[in-house]
């Protein structure tokens, strides 16, 4: 049981599915990958809308 966070549901073309234990993991691996590979910063990442997206694309496994 986990959580995971699929790129393409933030409505990017990007394969990248992100995977958690726990939400706090998952949003840690997701935010790593999007800094890396798409270039988002801590600020972009924490702005609410984004969260809020985010949050949304988030589903249990
Ligand atoms: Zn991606």
């Amino acid at each position: 049981m986990g959580f995971r966070l699929a790129c393409k549901d933030l409505g990017t073309t990007c394969p990248f599915v992100a995977h958690g234990e726990t939400m706090a993991e998952l949003t840690a691996n997701a935010a790593k990958h999007a800094k890396e590979v798409h270039g988002y910063t801590d600020e972009q990442l924490s702005d609410p809308k984004m969260q809020e997206k985010i949050k949304a694309a988030i589903k249990e496994e």
